[in-house]
């Protein structure tokens, strides 16, 4: 009942020509996949490029970030109304970004509803790092990221939600979770966290995806579970082969 989703995540990788040239080599087999939303999510300088290549191929376009003020003083710093010109949808909170920007639960939040509020789709981002897992502190860590990135949305805000669940140790490393260890997380720390924020009919139509080292060979194995609802999918979304492959395997 809820429709798969892939999103390709390129990440700090591609200038504007090499990002046409690369979505203009997919596009023609993946404008063939019926049944699965797929989604773009190149670096900001390609987004009008790739947005003009895109038009009208029922594939959407993403950003891979944004500030949560409307305008300002903020150098260096792209405003939800500029990524919403391009994109229907924009990742927020990925673990690079929490890593190495200072990303917060609080400034994810932010963004958040920020996003929701210009109805620009958020692809929220949650995980826990290596060290949260052996600890086995994943399910307190995913839900906390959950409830304090969500906080203060409403039922009525919350239906296009996207929450991406990346395990930090997971995400270009090669070592991707087990299907059955992501769909559990994923049931435990995010559809139940989000059933008590936004009602049981909100959460179980919200798509929760997997990311984190998601490949051709792994992919069908996540789409077979029952939580997760497509991926979320980095580095093999710059191999045209292999982004293929993993959005026929969401094709229900
Ligand atoms: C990501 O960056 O969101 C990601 C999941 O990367 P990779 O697929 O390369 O692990």
């Amino acid at each position: 009942m809820r429709k798969p989703l892939v999103a390709g995540n390129w990440k700090m990788n591609k200038t504007a020509e090499e990002a046409r040239l690369l979505v203009e080599d997919m596009l023609p087999e993946l404008q063939k996949m019926i049944g699965v939303d797929q989604v773009i999510c190149p670096p900001f300088t390609s987004l009008m490029t790739i947005a003009a290549v895109l038009a009208g191929s029922g594939i959407s376009l993403g950003a891979q970030n944004m500030h949560w003020e409307g305008s300002g003083a903020y150098t260096g710093e792209v405003s939800p109304n500029m990524v919403k010109e391009f994109c229907k949808y924009v990742i927020l909170g990925h673990s690079e970004r929490r890593a190495m920007f200072g990303e917060s639960d609080e400034t994810v939040n932010k963004k958040v509803k920020s996003a929701i509020s210009i109805n620009l789709i958020p692809i929220m981002c949650v995980g826990e790092t290596l060290t949260e897992f052996e600890q086995e502190k994943t399910i307190e860590v995913v839900s906390r990221q959950v409830t304090e990135g969500l906080k203060d949305i409403t039922p009525d805000q919350a239906p296009k939600l996207v929450i991406a669940y990346e395990p930090v140790w997971a995400i270009g490393t090669g070592k991707a979770a087990s299907g059955d260890g992501a769909n559990k997380v994923i049931n435990e720390s995010i559809r139940q966290p989000l059933e008590k924020l936004v009602g049981r009919e909100i959460a179980q139509g919200a798509r929760i995806l997997y990311g984190g080292s998601v490949n051709a060979a792994n992919a069908a194995e996540f789409f077979s579970q029952p939580e997760i609802d497509g991926a979320l999918v980095g580095g093999a979304s710059l191999k045209p082969a292999d982004f293929l492959a993993i959005v026929k395997a969401a094709v229900k």
